[in-house]
């Protein structure tokens, strides 16, 4: 069963003049699917690749902070 969720790694950037949080794409990408595969954060078109390998079975997730040590801990097997 695929239902790939693709997940884009933005970093914060600080906030702007009027205290807005800022952020910007880390370039980076991650794919997680119940199948077990899991990519790991890699370039976002290596992501991409795997996300439609994977069926693309649910619309893109929205930008998520992640940071690397959370990967890790995505890792793990959920069952
Ligand atoms: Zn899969």
């Amino acid at each position: 069963m695929h239902g790939a969720q693709y997940v884009a790694e933005i970093r914060s950037t600080g906030t702007d003049a009027d205290g807005w949080q800022k952020f910007e794409g880390t370039g980076l990408a991650c794919v997680v699917c119940p199948c077990g595969a899991i990519t790991g954060f890699v370039a976002k078109q290596e992501a991409l690749k795997a996300y439609k390998e994977h069926g693309a079975g649910r619309p893109l997730a929205e930008p998520v902070l992640m940071s690397h040590k959370d990967e890790a801990a995505g890792t793990a097997h959920g069952g």
